[in-house]
């Protein structure tokens, strides 16, 4: 194995949105008329990569437990909710213009709110005033106030909404969640930082129903285990930490509310809130729709509005953790070696498959591997350069595992497997290469992780 002599350095975002273009993971939107501010595509591995996060969150918030159950609600919603919900009223930024360049800022944003401008420097700003993020359209042809609709800015209405649908179709019975993966849209003020705040963006959020008295439990429980599911991932915990909301932070339905917050290049950010919403949105709800949204405790006969615990966390910013923390730069032998040391259970493509050489069957030896393989992971074939170039090229985007054919496999049907992130390679036979990968996956360890 080379040795591995030069320390971690730390990315710059410069790095990770020049390494996601060349690479496929991210494009500016709509890049031939020259991007379209704060709006990204996702290319052909970033895709993979945040349909592979979305998997993690769907495995581990719904497959595990037998009392959460998904769905998947309409964008559009009828315009009450917004009102019931508070977002008509509250959903507000405090916005400050530039007079002078016509910039605008978030109030928060700006160090000094009565002092100069930050993007020309002119003391030209105006004073703050509120400005509502939600998108407003009409549905259908007539342009009144009474076709207004709004994009939602959070998918967690949809659950409360269909609170009662899920009760009665699926005889949950409280404690029981709703998770939900889905667009969401803000019109941000502030969107700079790539990925991390745009204006659409994608949420996975599950609503956790309980009982009054027992919220603080399972505050408790759902803040552990959302941590513990980033470790799991094998996210540096060194880039990990709560911050609990202080009273003037938490929103009006909150009775307490923690972030867990992530280590960006540009300092620590929200990636996940969990909330106590306590029984303000079914009350909402009730009040605004006149529906019962009660719930009867069948065995003790009480009937009550049941607290709602929420995780929230967007799938689009966990993308761009997922960059970051996963870059790696590293010199190997005198070369420098770029690695993204994504979970192989995230990983955009799972294996890498080469034949040392195109000649003496060799190539269509490795195509029939492949097409193995294919069945249970994302396979890459690559037979074009030196195997050492071809290497370089899963690790920078992140590919766990290689195979290799060479002439020992047309002699005794093995293959060699290399391993990112040590770079050691195993002899391993065809007939057990499934059965390894899995085995290996399950017990994935990020190097130096505790
Ligand atoms: P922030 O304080 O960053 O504006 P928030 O507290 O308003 O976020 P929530 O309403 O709790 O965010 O949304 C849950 C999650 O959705 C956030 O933790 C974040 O990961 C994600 N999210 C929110 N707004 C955006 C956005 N504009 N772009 C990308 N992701 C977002």
């Amino acid at each position: 194995m080379a040795a591995t002599d030069v320390p971690v350095t730390a990315v710059s975002m410069d790095t990770i949105v020049a390494l996601c273009k060349r690479r496929g993971f991210i494009y500016p939107s709509s890049d031939v008329y020259g991007g379209l501010a704060s709006a990204w595509d996702y290319g052909p591995l970033g895709a993979a990569l945040k349909n592979r996060l979305r998997d993690a969150w769907w495995r581990e918030m719904t497959q595990l437990h037998d009392n959460i159950v998904g769905i998947d609600a309409a964008i559009l919603m009828h315009p009450r909710v917004w009102e019931a919900s508070g977002h008509v009223e509250n959903f507000t930024d405090p916005l400050i213009d530039c007079r002078s360049c016509k910039a605008r800022f978030r109030a928060d944003h700006v160090d000094d709110p009565n002092g100069k401008c930050p993007q020309c420097g002119k003391p030209e700003l105006t004073p703050a005033r509120q400005f509502n993020l939600m998108f407003r359209t009409h549905l259908g042809p007539v342009q009144d106030a009474g076709s207004v609709v709004y994009l939602r800015p959070e998918t967690a209405q949809g659950s409360y909404v269909n609170f009662k649908n899920v009760l009665q179709s699926s005889r949950l019975k409280v404690p029981f969640g709703i998770a939900q993966v889905g667009k969401a849209f803000r019109n941000e003020i502030t969107t700079k930082s790539f990925i991390f705040r745009t204006c659409e963006f994608e949420q996975m959020e599950m609503q956790y129903f309980v009982h009054p008295s027992d919220d603080t439990k399972w505050f408790e429980h759902w803040k552990e285990r959302r941590f513990q599911y980033y470790l799991d991932l094998g996210i540096d915990p060194e880039n990990l930490r709560f911050h609990q909301h202080g009273p003037d932070e938490l929103a009006h339905y909150a009775r307490d509310a923690y972030d867990i917050r992530y280590r960006f290049p540009f300092g620590w950010q929200e990636l996940e809130g969990i909330h106590n919403r306590t029984d303000f949105d079914l009350k909402r709800h009730m009040e605004f729709a006149g529906k019962d949204l009660t719930y009867l405790d069948e065995s003790t006969r009480e009937r009550y509005v049941p607290f709602i615990i929420e995780t929230a966390v967007g799938l689009t910013r966990s993308v761009l953790m997922a960059l970051v923390d996963g870059y790696e730069e590293e010199q190997v032998g005198g070369e420098r070696r770029v690695v993204l040391r994504f979970h192989p259970r995230v990983a955009p493509i799972t294996v890498g498959v080469f034949p040392l050489v195109k000649k003496d069957g060799l190539a269509e030896r490795a195509r029939e591997i492949e097409a193995e393989l294919r069945e249970s992971f994302a396979t890459f074939y690559d037979q074009g350069g030196a195997i050492g170039r071809r290497y370089r090229r899963q690790d920078e985007i992140g590919t766990p595992y290689c195979v290799t054919i060479d002439y020992d496999t047309m002699a005794d049907d093995t293959v060699t497997l290399r391993f990112r992130d040590s770079m050691e390679q195993e002899r391993v036979g065809r007939r057990e290469l499934v059965a390894r990968l899995h085995e290996a996956t399950r017990g994935y360890r990020r190097p130096g992780a505790g």
